[in-house]
C-alpha cells in the first residue's frame, strides 16, 4: 500500500519533522504541497523535493493524493479540514484543532460521516519516555496516582516568534500552543481525563495583541488526581520535565516536553530508584507510522480526532478560567463550562 500525501500549509513543522516522517515510512509519498502564495509552494517544493506545488485547496484536493497533512495557522484548520473530508482524504491535522471546541467536534463528526481516517497531531504521545510512564502506572507500579506536575515552560525561538505572540486571530498564545499538548499528555500518562481547570495566565514581555505568553493551570482529574502544568514562551534556562506521584511511588521524568525522543525517566519507590529504559524511535514517525497503520485498518491513528476535541476543550477551559477568575467544567461533549 503507497500512501500519497498532500502538505496543507508550507510550514516549519512540516519542513522540520513531518515531511521526514512522511518519508521514513516505505509506503509514504509527499506528492504535492500547498502555499497560500504561489512563490513559496514552488520555493517549498523544490527546497524540499515535492514534485506538485499548489496555491489553492481545490488544486491540491484535486491532485493524486490519499491524505492530507494540515499544518497551516489555527484558524485555517476547519475550513481546510472540512474541504479535505468532503474531498474523501484522510486527515492528519495539526493541533488545536480549530479554534473553539465546538468547532473541533464539527470537524471529526465529518469525518466520521466520511469514513475516512482523521488523526490529531499530538506528538508526544509517541515518546518512549511518555509510554513507558504510562506501562508504568497501567501496571500500578506507582500504586494509586495521586498528583502531577508538568513543566513545560520553554523559549520560542526566534524563527517562531510570528503569529503565535502577535495574532489572536490566527489562534496565538501560549495555551492554544502547549497547554493543549500537556493535558494530551496527561489525559494519556495517566490514563484519566481532566474534568476542571484553574488558569492563571500572564503577558511577561513577548507577546502583543493581549495575547498570553505564561499560563499555570491546576486540573481536577476524573479519579480525583490533581495535576498541574506550566506553560510559557519566555523562559530560556527553565528545562521541561513530568512527574507522576502516586501512593508507592513516583515517576520523575526529565527533558521529556519536547520534539526529540530524548529525556529520563527515573521511578523511584520504597526499592530505592530504577533508570526506566525506553524506546527512542523519532516521535513524529511513530505518528506516521500508527496513522498508515489505521489507513490500513489496523488501529486507531496515536491520537483520535476525539483526543483532539479532549485538549482543545481543556486549553479552551483554562482561557476561559484565566479570564473569569473561575474554575471552569471541561465536557468535550459541550465544552467548556464557568
Ligand atoms: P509556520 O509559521 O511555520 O507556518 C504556518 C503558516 O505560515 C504556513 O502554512 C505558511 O502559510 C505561513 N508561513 C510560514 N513561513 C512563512 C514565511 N517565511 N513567510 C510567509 N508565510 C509563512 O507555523 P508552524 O510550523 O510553527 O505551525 C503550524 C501548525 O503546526 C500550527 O497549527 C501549530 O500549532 C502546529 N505545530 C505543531 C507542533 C507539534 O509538535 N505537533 C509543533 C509546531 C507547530 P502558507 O502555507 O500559506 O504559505
Amino acid at each position: 500500500m503507497s500512501v500519497r500525501w498532500g502538505l496543507i500549509g508550507a510550514s516549519t513543522i512540516a519542513r522540520q519533522f513531518m515531511i521526514n516522517a512522511i518519508r521514513a515510512q516505505g509506503e509514504g509519498e509527499i506528492a504535492a504541497v500547498m502555499s497560500s502564495n504561489p512563490e513559496r509552494a514552488t520555493a517549498y517544493a523544490r527546497e524540499n523535493n515535492i514534485p506538485l506545488a499548489v496555491s489553492t485547496l481545490d488544486a491540491l484536493l484535486g491532485a493524486d493524493i490519499d491524505a492530507v497533512y494540515i499544518s497551516t495557522t489555527n484558524e485555517l484548520h476547519l475550513e481546510q479540514a472540512l474541504a479535505a473530508i468532503e474531498a474523501g482524504k484522510h486527515v492528519l491535522c495539526e493541533k488545536p484543532l480549530a479554534l473553539t471546541s465546538a468547532d473541533a467536534r464539527r470537524m471529526v463528526a465529518a469525518a466520521k460521516v466520511a469514513g475516512i481516517v482523521f488523526g490529531t497531531n499530538h506528538h508526544l504521545r509517541n515518546a518512549g519516555a511518555h509510554r513507558a510512564m504510562r506501562d508504568a502506572i497501567a501496571a500500578g507500579r506507582i500504586g494509586k496516582p495521586i498528583a502531577a506536575r508538568v513543566f513545560h515552560s520553554v523559549y520560542l525561538p526566534d524563527n517562531l516568534q510570528g503569529w503565535r505572540i502577535t495574532k489572536p486571530e490566527a489562534g496565538g498564545g501560549v495555551v492554544l500552543d502547549i497547554t493543549v499538548h500537556d493535558a494530551d499528555t496527561l489525559r494519556f500518562v495517566l490514563g484519566d481525563d481532566p474534568v476542571e481547570v484553574s488558569a492563571f495566565t500572564q503577558s511577561a514581555g513577548m507577546a502583543g495583541s493581549g495575547l498570553e505568553d505564561g499560563a499555570m493551570c491546576i486540573w481536577r482529574f476524573k479519579s480525583g488526581l490533581i495535576a498541574q502544568s506550566h506553560e510559557g514562551f519566555t523562559t530560556k534556562f527553565a528545562g521541561t520535565g513530568f512527574e507522576v506521584h502516586g501512593s508507592e511511588g513516583s515517576l520523575i521524568a526529565s527533558n521529556v516536553m519536547t520534539q526529540k525522543p530524548v529525556g529520563s525517566v527515573l521511578l523511584r519507590t520504597a526499592n530505592g530508584e530504577e533508570e526506566l529504559s525506553f524506546d527512542r524511535e523519532d516521535l513524529y514517525a511513530r505518528s506516521l507510522r500508527q496513522f498508515h497503520a489505521a489507513i490500513r485498518g489496523d488501529c486507531q491513528p496515536s491520537a483520535t480526532g476525539e483526543d483532539g476535541i479532549w485538549s482543545l476543550t481543556a486549553a479552551e477551559a483554562a482561557l476561559q478560567s484565566a479570564n473569569s477568575g473561575k474554575a471552569v467544567k471541561i465536557d468535550p461533549k459541550l465544552g467548556s463550562m464557568n
